[in-house]
């Protein structure tokens, strides 16, 4: 079970949930994976900043409000005075470690992605620390463990390590199966591991699910369980579609693609080490734990004939455009182009190419727009690129179902409803999976497009 920010952020909440585990650990062994508090992992992202800048005030004033944040937190939410007491002793070590980490950071003023990592963990060693002491608390005998001591070996990516499965396999199944079979409910942190040299490094945002579904694959769970602040995957983001239906059973395949987008954010890679085995995923509201929230399966049973499931969309993107007359028939440019964009680090959302390859668009995050269209500039412009256009402010749509394999008129009735309501569509890329049909939008428009396409398939009558 892996609990998100929201579900462990107030001591009201970290009580809720030992109470869950401790309802399902009667009939169940549990291995419970935690994020940091909610808003956290970006406040350690922007502390980071300060010390650049070399702010120390910054720094000393973040610490204290960190500290009060967890303190006041722990305070509150164990009952005995013992777990208390011992709980604030575990707490004044780790944020003492923080508070050197950071000092030495301040006066290095230097951030490394290493001392980064190192610094994000902190968010989930105190969640993990504080939640496994209210299941003490309750009488659950439990143990919090990092993901490195829970054996989570990573290569050394900082910032979006991927676990090493082979040695992580063997680790954590030595370090969980014992503990399980003596009845102790390992509290492990997500998101974060360790490289093969023992520096921790993390697995990029959302990782908490992929560190849950790591676990899970290593020691063969029969399922992994998810437990957020939404009801499940949607039909799409209820915030803009106010009749938007939890969906009751995904495949793996539809999930991925939903998971990006949609309101429940997950980490790309999250469903990566379950695919092989096809241990089943839910997805559940920690705050209405009587839902059954959204099955993820190999093959889902329910079969809706539903041709899209849901619509969703990525704000905060950038659309560009090169052109050049002698991209035209030659072999390598977009290799070139890719390259380049590699290189920088810059992930590419989207990508077509007209038939006459005179110009290939691709949309970026708008925080990447800089360093792309610098690189290109650079490296590019003047010999096989000629032009290089940017619509800043765009939207990509999405429209995902399996059903729509194979079924003709599909775009036809996306691109339909979307002129109906007067919406102009920029690009447009469908993957030959046909599982998938995004297309661009102006970031002005994209609301009004995601409510045309669910009225368009009747996503609110979905079973
Ligand atoms: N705390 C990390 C983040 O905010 C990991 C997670 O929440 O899953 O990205
Ligand atoms: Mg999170």
């Amino acid at each position: 079970m892996k609990f998100g920010g929201t579900s462990v952020a107030s001591a009201d909440r970290v009580k809720r949930v030992a109470r869950l585990i401790k309802s399902h650990s009667k009939d169940n062994e549990i291995v419970v994976v935690a994020s940091a508090i909610k808003g956290v992992t970006d406040d350690l992202i922007q502390i980071s900043e300060s010390v650049r800048k070399g702010s120390k005030t910054d720094v000393e004033k973040f610490i204290d409000r960190f500290k009060k944040l967890h303190m006041d937190m722990a305070k509150t939410s164990m009952t005995k005075e013992k777990t208390r007491k011992e709980l604030r002793n575990v707490l004044n070590v780790v944020i003492k470690e923080l508070e050197d980490v950071l000092n030495g950071m301040v006066l290095l003023g230097e951030v490394t992605p290493k001392s980064q990592d190192y610094l994000l963990s902190f968010g989930e060693r105190l969640t993990t620390s504080i939640l496994s002491y209210a299941l003490k608390d309750i009488g659950i005998s439990t143990e919090s463990l990092t993901g490195k001591n829970t054996g989570i070996i990573t290569d050394s990516n900082y910032g979006e390590a991927k676990p090493l499965m082979d040695t992580t396999k063997l680790r954590v199944s030595n370090k969980i199966i014992p503990m399980l079979r003596n009845g102790t409910v390992p509290v492990v942190t997500g998101f974060v591991g360790a490289d093969q040299n023992g520096n921790l490094t993390t697995l990029g945002r959302g990782g908490s699910d992929y560190t849950a579904t790591i676990i899970a694959s290593c020691i063969n769970a029969d399922e992994v369980w998810l437990w957020t602040d939404v009801d499940g995957l949607m039909t799409a983001d209820p915030r803009i579609v106010k009749n938007a239906k939890v969906l009751k059973e995904v495949s793996y395949a539809e999930a991925m693609e939903m998971a990006l987008f949609g309101a429940k954010y997950m980490h790309p890679r999250a469903l990566e080490p379950i695919l092989d085995k096809g241990i089943p995923t839910r997805i559940r509201n920690t705050f209405k734990s009587e839902n059954n929230g959204t099955q993820v399966l190999k093959n889902p049973k329910i079969n809706t004939r539903q041709i899209v499931k849901s619509v969703s969309m990525i704000r905060n993107t950038a659309l560009i455009d090169v052109r050049g007359g002698s991209m035209v028939g030659v072999p390598g440019i977009a290799a070139k182009i890719f390259d380049i964009m590699g290189k920088n680090n810059i992930n590419i959302m989207m990508i077509s190419q007209s038939p006459s390859e005179s110009s290939i668009s691709m949309v970026v995050s708008k925080n990447d727009l800089d360093s792309a269209v610098n690189s290109l500039e650079l490296s590019l412009l003047g010999k096989v690129i000629k032009t290089i256009n940017v619509t800043d402010n765009v939207a990509i749509i999405a429209a995902v179902g399996s059903g729509m394999r194979g079924i003709k008129g599909v775009a036809s009735r996306i691109f339909g409803a979307i002129a109906k309501h007067d919406v102009n569509v920029m690009m447009i890329a469908q993957g030959s999976s046909e599982l998938n049909l995004a297309f661009v939008v102006n970031d002005k428009d994209c609301e009004e497009a995601v409510r045309a396409l669910h009225e368009e398939f009747e996503l609110s009558k979905i079973e």
